[in-house]
């Protein structure tokens, strides 16, 4: 179930497109964060992009790949008191991330993962060198940015199985496929629902209002959600009809 809309268009495919993604009324959540300090009002009102959509804001996003350091996942895994956060890692190996860049032979021992649904790959550099593309001002700023500082080992900055604290230039590694396009949850969600059509049943513009639960012994146990919908209510929706007052 999922609050956004169906949303499959060249906003959400072409990479190129994600500024014209996070502005597509169909899925973007138009709203502002007022960030306060301890006292007085607040003093920065800043413009927060997500999106609404089947597949959430990876819909929209600028595609950057980077893995979790480990001292994140640690971190979480101790303050959740949840020691499963300490296996997140391999899970993106094993079961998240498909490789598009290192042969496998090699980037497995990099930890890289194979056989995922999220594809990662390297940016077009052929939009950037090809002969009918040259645009020599462009290429010296960005010469200019990789010698800047050191390139990091294998000029990614997941190349490293141990990246935490690594520092340098490198690639950005996008969420890409290889047809070029956007790479997401959502393809996963379309792809699994394809393969399993009766065990996941998606439903969008349907908000959920209520968490239902109930007791078992002492444990309060949730079971499901109270559906809404009609959509547009969604308040921070740029389709939103403002407050409506749900069952
Ligand atoms: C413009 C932009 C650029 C970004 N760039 C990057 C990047 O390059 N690399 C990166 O790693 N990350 C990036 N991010 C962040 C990343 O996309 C998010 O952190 C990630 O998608 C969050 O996933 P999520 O599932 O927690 O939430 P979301 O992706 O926000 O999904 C939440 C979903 O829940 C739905 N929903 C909310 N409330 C309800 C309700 N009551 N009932 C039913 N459905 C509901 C919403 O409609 C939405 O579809 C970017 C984000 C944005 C917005």
């Amino acid at each position: 179930m999922d609050a956004g809309h169906y949303v499959f268009n060249d906003n959400t495919t072409v990479p190129l497109y994600l500024a014209h993604a996070n502005e597509d009324p169909q899925m973007t959540l138009d709203y502002e964060v007022a960030h306060y300090p301890s006292s007085g009002p607040a003093n920065v009102t800043m413009w927060y992009p997500r999106g609404s959509a089947l597949g959430g804001s990876t819909a929209m996003n600028a595609l950057i790949h980077l893995r979790p350091h480990d001292y994140d996942l640690n971190t979480m895994a101790t303050k959740l008191n949840d020691t499963a956060g300490r296996s997140m890692r391999q899970y993106l190996v094993d079961k998240i991330e498909n490789n598009l860049y290192i042969p496998s032979v090699v980037g497995s021992f990099l930890s890289y993962g194979y056989g995922g649904w999220l594809n990662t790959d390297y940016p077009p550099l052929n939009l950037l060198l090809s002969i009918n593309n040259l645009d020599l001002q462009l290429l010296d700023i960005l010469s200019a940015v990789i010698t800047a500082v050191l390139p990091v080992a294998g000029s990614d900055y997941n190349g490293d199985p141990n990246n935490d604290g690594v520092e340098g230039g490198a690639a950005v590694i996008l969420t890409k496929d290889s047809a070029h396009n956007r790479s997401s949850v959502r393809d996963h969600i379309i792809a699994t629902n394809k393969v399993y059509p009766k065990r996941l049943i998606l439903q969008t513009d349907t908000m959920a209002t209520k968490i239902l639960t109930c007791t078992t012994g002492s444990d309060v146990v949730a079971y499901g959600v109270e559906p809404q919908s009609v959509m547009p209510s969604f308040p921070c929706t740029v389709r939103s009809w403002g407050n409506l007052l749900v069952d």
